[in-house]
C-alpha cells in the first residue's frame, strides 16, 4: 500500500499542510519535541481511528483550535489487493470537533454504517519504543496486541469482541450487586461471543507461531523463541481446527462457568473468559525456555517485541493480500549494532512497501541507505 498524501488540519502541534509522500517512504528527522511522532500518530489514526498513544481525541486538537481533521489518500500498488469494487484508490478521512465532542469518519466521502467498518482500511504497522511494554507488562498488554492485530485483519473479530465486552460488563454489574441469577441470564451471549474471540485468537496464535520463531531467530542471531496461548477458558481445545474449535470452546466455556458459579458469587465478578487470556512468550539461549517477561535480558525483550510487530506485518500480507505501510518511531536508534543490522537485513528482504520513519539525528537513518528521502521537521512544520 502507499499513502499518496496526507492532509493535516488542527492536529497536535503540526502546521496545517498537505504532505505528498514519496513512494518509497520518508525519514522524518528533527530534534526532540518538534512533531515527528505526531506525524506518525496522524497516519496511524487513519488506521485505528484513535491515538496509538492512548490520548483522547480532545488532546489531539491543536491548542486553541475547534477541531482536527485528517485525510489520507491511499493507493493499492500492483501487488496489493484493490479496495471493494476493484478501486485502487481510497480516501480515508477522520475529524473530531470540540463542540458536541463529535467524531466523523468517511471512506471516499461516505460515512460507513459503523465506525468499526472503517478501521484497518489503510494497512499500516507501527513500531515504537513503547512496544517493549508488550513484553514487560502484564497479560492485558498482550491481549491489547492481539485485539489490534485481529481487529485489523480478521473479519468478525471486532464485532465479537465488542459484544463480549458489553455482555461481560452487564454480567459483572449483576454479580457485583449480588444478583447471581440475573447474571446467569447473560451466560448464553457471553459464551457465544467469548468462544468466537477465543477461537480467532487461538487460530492466529497457532498459525503464527512458526513464523514468529523464524523472525525471532533472524533478529536475535539464532535464539529460539515461541509463544503459547493460555486461554482464560481453561481446557479450551486451542489446537483444534478453526471450525470445531469454536463449538468445542463454547461447550468448555459453559462447563467452566458452571464450575465457577460459587467463586463468582464470592468475588462478584466473572472469573472465566478471554478477558483472562495470556499470550506466554518463552525464549531459550541454550537451556530451558524461560518466560521472557520474568527472565529476558534487555536485548532479548527488544527482539521479541520486534518479532511480534514483524509478524503483524506478515499477517497484513497474508490476510489482506497487501504490503503494509511501515511506521517506525525512533526504532533504529534504540537498537545495538548487531540487532540493528539484522533488522535492516530482514526489512530489506521482506518489507518492500512504503516506510515512514523518524529519527532525532541523520546518523540514525540507516534504512535503505541513502535512498530514503529526508524531511526536516521544526516546530510542527515539515520542510521537504
Ligand atoms: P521526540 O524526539 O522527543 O520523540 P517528537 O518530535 O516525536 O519528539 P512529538 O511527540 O511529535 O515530538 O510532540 C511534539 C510536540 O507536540 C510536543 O512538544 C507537545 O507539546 C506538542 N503537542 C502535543 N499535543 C499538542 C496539541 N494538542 N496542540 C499543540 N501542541 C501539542
Ligand atoms: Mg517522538
Amino acid at each position: 500500500m502507499r499513502l499518496v498524501d496526507l492532509r493535516l488540519r488542527g492536529f497536535r502541534n503540526l502546521k496545517d499542510d498537505l504532505l505528498e509522500l514519496p513512494e518509497e517512504g520518508v525519514a522524518l528527522v528533527g530534534p526532540n519535541a518538534q512533531g515527528k511522532t505526531n506525524v506518525l500518530e496522524a497516519i496511524y489514526y487513519l488506521e485505528i481511528l484513535r491515538s496509538f498513544r492512548g490520548a483522547s481525541d480532545r488532546q489531539l486538537v491543536r491548542f486553541g483550535e475547534p477541531l482536527f481533521r485528517l485525510e489520507g489518500r491511499v493507493r493499492a500498488q500492483e501487488r496489493d489487493r484493490p479496495f471493494d469494487g476493484e478501486r485502487v484508490e481510497q480516501v480515508v478521512a477522520a475529524a473530531w470537533q470540540r463542540e458536541g465532542s463529535r467524531k466523523k469518519v468517511t471512506l471516499d466521502g461516505q460515512e460507513p454504517p459503523r465506525l468499526s467498518d472503517a478501521i484497518g482500511q489503510v494497512g499500516v504497522v507501527l513500531f515504537t519504543p513503547a512496544d517493549l511494554a508488550l513484553v514487560n507488562e502484564g497479560p492485558a498488554e498482550r491481549r491489547r496486541f492481539l485485539n489490534i492485530v485481529l481487529s485489523l485483519n480478521e473479519p468478525g473479530y471486532v464485532a465479537a469482541l465488542q459484544r463480549y465486552r458489553q455482555v461481560l460488563s452487564q454480567r459483572n454489574a449483576a454479580l457485583r450487586n449480588g444478583a447471581a441469577d440475573h447474571a446467569g441470564a447473560w451466560d448464553d451471549l457471553l459464551v457465544r461471543s467469548g468462544a468466537r474471540v477465543t477461537a480467532l485468537r487461538a487460530h492466529w496464535i497457532r498459525t503464527g507461531n512458526e513464523r514468529f520463531a523464524e523472525l525471532h531467530r533472524e533478529l536475535s542471531g539464532g535464539e529460539e523463541a515461541a509463544f503459547h496461548y493460555e486461554p482464560g477458558i481453561r481446557g479450551a481445545p486451542i489446537d483444534e481446527e478453526q471450525a470445531t474449535l469454536e463449538d468445542a470452546t463454547e461447550a468448555g466455556y459453559r462447563d467452566a462457568l458452571e464450575e465457577a458459579r460459587e467463586r463468582e458469587r464470592r468475588q462478584g465478578t466473572t472469573v472465566v473468559g478471554p478477558h483472562r487470556d495470556e499470550l506466554r512468550i518463552r525464549v531459550a539461549d541454550d537451556g530451558e525456555p524461560l518466560d521472557v517477561r520474568d527472565y529476558g535480558s534487555g536485548g532479548q525483550r527488544r527482539s521479541v517485541a520486534l518479532a511480534l510487530r514483524l509478524l503483524e506485518a506478515d499477517t497484513v500480507r497474508r490476510r489482506k493480500g497487501r504490503e503494509p505501510i511501515l511506521l517506525m518511531d525512533d526504532v533504529l536508534a534504540e537498537l545495538d549494532e548487531d540487532r540493528c543490522r539484522r533488522l535492516l537485513d530482514l526489512l530489506d528482504r521482506t518489507a518492500v512497501g512504503q516506510t515512514i520513519l523518524t529519527a532525532p539525528r541523520d546518523g540514525d537513518v540507516r534504512f535503505r541507505g541513502d535512498r530514503l528521502v529526508r524531511w526536516r521537521i521544526r516546530d510542527g512544520q515539515v520542510h521537504r
